[in-house]
């Protein structure tokens, strides 16, 4: 590879000011990247239909073998192209085409080692990385930084979530990815811990677009990163993990066999939200890492902790829920934490058996501990280490349970990385799917493991119950995911809450402020391939049957996604099919009633169902004839929602 590598070195044009020894065009020809070095710092630049998106932006590694960051000579370009197509059944599209143009820049440091960077550029989404060559005998390295970054245009504007510092929040289980959110703030706001921001973070430069960052196909072969605080200047870069994760134990940076490959990192651009909402990049640039032992089934379930909490953790209250699930015809029920104390391992199998008699399967909590945080709920100390968790999933695969939730994980740092694809990779050997809770972002994983199936990340529907400050934000946050933590990875957020009071009286407290087609709109918003959804066997009769009746024929997997409109913290509409049936569902986070005119060619010339909440928050529904040129017009309340469906 060095040699060809040098040879096309030789046909190098070297230009202007920028040093712009190379550029890779999309295949559209709207999308560009320039890659150079200027004073021995490789740098690389996005721009846009000719609008910078990205200025210069530094580019380079850190390894305990040699500075790849800084004294680096151009040492030549090869040029190639991906065209990939392939079928995803867990993401937000079933059938996929990926065509990029690859560009591989060969860069060598003052040891004349060599470092490639392999940028892939498809008509909305930039994916680079680094490739590490063997440097002589050497065929091991720790990375133990990065230089990459994002220069922001000073103009830009952002959408960030706090990366949670270490051992804080619940029996010190952070950081997992539950934060709030910037809401336009300039560049360079420091976070609160100053422990940066998490992976996506979306970006607005002024008019000219829109600008995603993420980074995806960690596994355990590196830790998983996130941005920096921003300069004032507006320049984000490539962090590390704590040291403090995970208790202070484990390194921070990656530790690589050679030749060996660091994860891809993820620009996704567009002058509207529409390439974010819809792009697949997360899953175009990784590969399955193994083969599902079997076809897992992906669909609904009933969880009934999220609503009637720890005291539901018995026989009685999971029967309760059970019955639930197969009066809705929901595939699943998640049966909780504690469920190994109160209700044991012999009664399980029992309360399995009962599911399966009523044509419901089940998912199992389990606490991923371990020895890296103080979460008490059992069972514990099962999933830690290879000989209890196989000893553990043949149990499980013989009692019929088809899914773990596993909560409370320790950080980003490698050694997580490695637990994480541990667990799934035996909870395959045992027909296992997994959703991971108390977790990171999932990265590239609905396609990297077969039977992943999903990841909270995210303040999700038990903050709702928890706290007041996240009731009167409900819509706000609904507004932000389907362009930021959603569009780049699957989000199991246990919603559509039904009660007016988010707990198992239902009769005062915990005031639900959102209307109900807002929570029936959340089922297709938010995307996850499996839903835990929040409903409680009381909404069987204290909610119109309309409302039920939507929430047993909604799917969880998508044949395709659209960004129809909305603005992040605004008001958001998407649309998704399933086969044949379309579902646009807007929410509105406005105090103000929203009057939108869509544009539905989905629905030209057709009868469809209208759901929504009128200006008291209380619901309808109604069948609306569409025009022929698909125009439909829609008023979304503050705080409310609408649903359409063919
Ligand atoms: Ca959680």
């Amino acid at each position: 590879m060095k040699t060809l590598l040098s040879a096309v070195a030789m046909l190098l044009v070297s230009t202007l000011t920028f040093a712009q020894e190379a550029q890779v065009v999309s295949p559209d020809g709207n999308l560009k990247v320039d890659v150079g070095v200027v004073n021995g710092k490789p740098l690389y630049s996005v721009s846009y239909k000719g609008k910078p998106m990205l200025e210069n932006s530094p580019l380079g590694i850190l390894t305990n073998e040699g500075d790849f960051s800084s004294g680096m000579k151009w040492a030549g370009v090869s040029k190639s192209e991906v065209d990939k197509t392939y079928s995803q059944q867990k993401i937000k599209k079933s059938q996929i085409h990926y065509q990029a143009n690859v560009l591989t820049c060969a860069l060598a440091n003052a040891q004349k080692d060599m470092l490639y960077v392999v940028f892939q550029v498809s008509n909305n989404d930039v994916a680079f990385r680094y490739e590490l060559p063997t440097w002589g005998d050497r065929r091991a390295c720790v990375v133990e930084k990065e230089a990459t970054g994002y220069q922001f245009p000073a103009h830009a504007t952002t959408y960030l979530s706090e990366m949670m510092l270490p051992m804080g929040a619940f029996a010190r289980t952070s950081p997992s990815y539950e934060s709030g959110y910037t809401n336009g703030d300039a560049v360079g706001r420091a976070s609160g811990g100053g422990d940066g921001f998490v992976f996506p973070g979306l970006f607005k430069i002024g008019d000219e677009g829109w600008v995603l960052l993420s980074e995806t196909g960690v596994s355990s072969l590196y830790c998983a990163s996130h941005l920096s605080d921003g300069t004032a200047d507006g320049l984000y870069t490539v962090e590390f993990p704590s040291a403090k994760q995970n208790n202070g134990f484990g390194s921070t940076g990656a530790q690589l066999a050679l030749p060996g490959v660091t994860p891809w990192r993820t620009i996704t651009v567009g002058e509207t939200l529409k390439p974010i909402v819809e792009t697949t990049i997360p899953f175009d640039v990784v590969d399955p890492l193994y083969e599902p032992s079997q076809t897992y089934q992906y669909g609904k379930s009933t969880w009934s902790w999220i609503v009637w909490m720890d005291e539901s953790m018995n026989w009685d209250d999971q029967v309760a829920y059970i019955d639930l699930a197969s009066e809705m015809g929901f595939e699943y029920i998640l049966i909780d934490a504690l469920w190994d104390e109160n209700i044991g391992y012999d009664r399980m199998k029992e309360l399995v058996k009962y599911a399966n008699s009523k044509n419901v399967d089940v998912f199992l909590w389990y606490n991923s501990n371990g020895g890296f945080n103080d979460a008490p709920q059992g069972p514990r100390s099962r999933m830690n280490t290879s000989i209890a968790r196989k000893k553990e999933m043949k149990w499980l695969q013989e009692a019929g349970v088809k899914g773990l939730k596993v909560d409370f994980f320790g950080g980003d740092k490698q050694e997580t990385m490695r637990l994480y694809e541990d667990i799934l990779s035996d909870a395959n050997d045992y027909g296992l799917m997994i959703v991971f809770h108390g977790c990171t972002l999932p990265r590239g994983w609905e396609r990297m493991y077969p039977n992943y199936v999903g990841s909270e990340a995210v303040w999700a529907s038990e903050m709702l119950i928890f706290s007041e400050y996240i009731r009167e934000n409900e819509a706000f946050f609904a507004t932000l995911h389907p362009f930021i933590r959603n569009a780049v990875g699957a989000m199991e957020f246990g919603g559509v809450l039904l009660n007016k009071h988010l707990n198992r009286g239902n009769r005062e407290g915990q005031t639900r402020q959102t209307g109900d087609i807002f929570q029936l709109a959340t089922a297709v918003l938010y995307q996850n391939p499996v839903q835990m959804f929040a409903l409680t066997p009381n909404n069987l009769t204290d909610v119109p049957a309309f409302e039920i009746d939507f929430m047993k024929e909604v799917p969880t997997t998508w044949d395709e996604t659209l960004y129809i409109d909305g603005t992040p913290g605004k008001y958001a509409v998407i649309g998704r099919r399933h086969a044949d049936k379309w579902y646009v569902v807007g929410v509105n986070a406005e105090d103000k009633a929203m009057k939108l005119k869509l544009d539905l060619p989905m629905f030209a010339n057709q009868k469809v169902r209208l759901y929504g909440d009128d200006n008291k928050l209380e619901s309808f529904l109604k069948e609306v004839q569409v025009k022929k040129n698909g125009t439909v017009e829609v008023t979304i309340q503050p705080k409310g929602g609408v649903v359409i469906a063919n």
